[in-house]
């Protein structure tokens, strides 16, 4: 008898628009290796066709160049006197206090 619960078909997932999830976490990898210029032409231009037809992997690509960017320029601008002044304190006042 029924129970209510059905299942028509086989309950197979929705298929997604764009790409398989399995094709863009391989491609996730080769776009980390992408925005480093670390891939040869021929991966290139496959990883720049996914991206002009992936969505989410653009996303994730737009995301990971603009942290590297970040990292980048704060990297370079900022090796602050301040904070280096400010350890180089906390350094001698945990010396002076051992030495107590
Ligand atoms: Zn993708």
């Amino acid at each position: 008898m029924s129970t209510g619960h059905s299942h028509p078909g086989a309950g197979r997932p929705e298929a997604p628009l764009d790409g398989s999830a399995e094709e863009c976490a391989d491609f996730l990898e080769r776009i980390i290796y992408f925005i480093d210029n670390e891939l040869d032409a021929d991966d290139c231009s496959v990883v720049q066709a996914h991206l002009d037809e992936c969505g989410p992997c653009l996303r994730k690509y737009d995301l990971e160049r603009t942290v590297k960017a970040v990292v980048a320029r704060s990297c370079r601008e900022s090796a602050p006197d301040a904070l280096r002044q400010r350890v180089l304190l906390q350094i001698q006042e945990v010396r002076i206090r051992i030495a107590e």
